[in-house]
């Protein structure tokens, strides 16, 4: 028989040592690192780095300087495919987690974790997000 709390827990397991060991240090990194999470409609590599001279669309951008993760609230990405915005958040946290991961490995990550990420554990992540207006910003404290 389950208890509440079992079944609470049963909800924020993917069933996978891994993929739950992941989840768990990007609630950490959402709750003890990342300050502020704010939507934009146009996300734009020029908006925050110097690096590259010619606008290129991004899903995400996690600021370190800022503590600030952007996410481009176009629930759309450039080939019109669907992309969830707790998706997005997936990335950019991976980001975080595995600072020398390289660009194709943290989009191999996202990819995993977003398939076996339970239901539960994706709404967990989501719940981080801005809702509403899309420039407001939530201050996690
Ligand atoms: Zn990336």
């Amino acid at each position: 028989m389950y208890t509440k709390r079992k079944f609470r827990y049963a909800q924020h397991s993917s069933g996978v040592a891994w993929v739950d060991f992941t989840f768990r240090r990007m609630r950490v990194v959402l709750v003890k690192v990342v300050e502020k999470i704010v939507l934009k409609k146009r996300l734009t590599h020029t908006d925050h780095t110097k690096t590259s001279g010619r606008k290129c669309v991004l899903l995400g951008l996690w600021v370190p300087s800022e503590k600030t993760i952007y996410i481009n609230s176009a629930t759309k990405d450039l080939k019109g495919a669907h992309h969830p915005m707790t998706k997005t958040l997936i990335h950019e946290l991976y980001h975080i987690l595995d600072e020398t991961a390289s660009e194709q490995e943290v989009i191999r990550a996202d990819k995993i974790l977003w398939r076996m990420y339970s239901p539960g554990q994706k709404e967990e992540l989501k719940r981080f997000i801005p809702k509403n207006d899309p420039s407001v910003e939530l201050l996690l404290l």
